[in-house]
């Protein structure tokens, strides 16, 4: 039985805690667009370099970065069994992209799922954290480019399978909400 999820929400809901449980439990991959590029600043690698200032900015990196990098790690052999995409997509143009490429492979996505989390806690949690990218401002456009660009993606998936699920209570909670869910698809 495959799995494909994707994991939607605001920065701060805890989309990369429980996709890399879930990806241990499950066995499957956990592709986190923000660790990929994260590691790739650290390198320097031309994807790095590129993408920096953006994400120092709390902006999008562009597309055109984006789509190469998603295609590339889908059509990786240990995605063929199955993923959690954690961070994209993050506007409508990457849903739609996303939606083709899978065809492109043969595959297609077996469910969304939205952590709702309120704005507060988030804000809480996101100057909590402290990663190198979660200075007051920085957070404070995220959460804008968040409202403006990806919550969209909510209604993209409407139709496709989306489901909502409440991040404002611990952990191990959701862990198991999450998982019942999706139980329920693979029965
Ligand atoms: P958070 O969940 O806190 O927003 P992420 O680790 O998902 O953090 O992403 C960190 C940064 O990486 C984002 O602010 C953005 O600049 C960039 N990024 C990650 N995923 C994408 C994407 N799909 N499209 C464009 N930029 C992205």
């Amino acid at each position: 039985m495959t799995k494909r999820l994707i994991f939607l929400g605001p920065p701060g809901a805890g989309k990369g805690t429980q996709a890399k449980i879930l990806s241990q439990k499950e066995e499957i991959p956990h592709i986190s667009t923000g660790e990929i590029l994260r590691a790739a600043k650290e390198q320097g690698t031309p994807l790095g370099q590129q993408a920096k200032s953006y994400m120092e900015r709390g902006e999008l990196v562009p597309d055109r970065l984006m789509l190469d990098l998603i295609r590339e790690r889908l059509s990786r052999p240990d995605a063929h069994e199955g993923w959690i995409l954690d961070g994209f997509p993050r506007n409508v143009e990457q849903a739609s992209f996303l939606e083709a490429l899978l065809k492109d492979l043969g595959q297609s996505a077996d469910a969304a799922i939205n952590l709702d989390v309120p704005d507060h806690v988030i804000l809480e949690r996101l100057l909590e954290r402290g990663r190198d990218d979660d200075t007051a401002e920085t957070v404070r456009r995220r959460l804008e480019v968040y409202r403006e660009q990806t919550a969209p993606v909510i209604d993209f998936y409407r139709d496709r399978g989306l489901h909502l699920v409440n991040g404002d209570r611990p952990p191990e909670t959701i862990t198991a909400d999450l998982q019942a869910l999706l139980n329920h698809h693979a029965s």
